[in-house]
């Protein structure tokens, strides 16, 4: 399921980002590539800005009308989804990998107890807490954070109970942290941080250099 629904505001683009122009191609195909080549993966449920369900007409996929937020555009596509686990992506990677979409399902295949893997790098800045005022309240031990990432991979059943309290959706970042509230285990999959987010102009223009590199 790739969720790609969003406004776009903070990237300036003046029109929904995941069909931004990257490397001479709307964001959202290079993620469709990594989808359509990846063993594991037996159909796509893309999430689209509603009434632009169009845009994604002639690319061989489920197109479904998102939310008003990420994690509701998510519920949505998981209704059209008939699969026992299912991968969740952000259009806003399109460094994805097929290797790594497989990655984080096989690693929740090979864990029966668990809820849900997810492709994650560790953290490498410091980070500190900072009150509203911006004065330093803490530093965290960064020893063990990381910087989540998609895809992340659900068993459907734990993902459609994490997202069946409709209030709960609008502050959620990622849907792992909905099922973590619910006592579902999730694991780490380790992954680089090239797999960046595009949100500002600068992003576009990392990733841009890294396809042209990969290609
Ligand atoms: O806005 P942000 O960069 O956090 O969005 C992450 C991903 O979620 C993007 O791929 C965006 O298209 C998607 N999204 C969505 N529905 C929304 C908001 C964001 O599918 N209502």
């Amino acid at each position: 399921m790739i969720a790609a629904a969003g406004s776009g505001e903070r990237l300036g683009a003046g029109g929904p980002k995941a069909f931004v122009e990257l490397a001479g191609r709307p964001l959202l195909d290079w993620s469709l590539d990594a989808f359509r080549a990846a063993a594991t993966v037996t159909e796509i449920v893309v999430a689209t800005p509603p009434g632009e369900e169009g845009l994604v007409a002639d690319r061989g996929v489920v197109a479904v009308a998102g939310g008003a937020h990420r994690s509701e555009s998510v519920a949505k596509a998981l209704e059209l989804c008939g699969q026992e686990i299912v991968v969740v992506h952000d259009a806003a990677r399109p460094l994805v990998t097929p290797a790594l979409i497989n990655a984080v399902v096989e690693r929740l295949a090979s864990d029966e107890g668990a809820a849900g893997a997810i492709a994650a790098a560790p953290v490498t800045d410091t980070i500190k807490l900072a009150g509203d005022d911006g004065e330093v309240e803490r530093t965290l031990d960064r020893s063990g954070l990381w910087a989540v990432q998609t895809p992340q991979a659900f068993r459907a059943d734990a993902l459609r109970e994490a997202l069946s309290d409709p209030d709960s959706l609008p502050e959620a970042t990622d849907d792992a942290m909905l099922v973590e509230r619910r006592g579902g285990r999730m694991l780490i999959h380790p992954n680089a941080a090239d797999n960046l987010k595009v949100t500002a102009p600068l992003d576009l223009r990392v990733a841009e250099l890294l396809l042209r590199e990969r290609a």
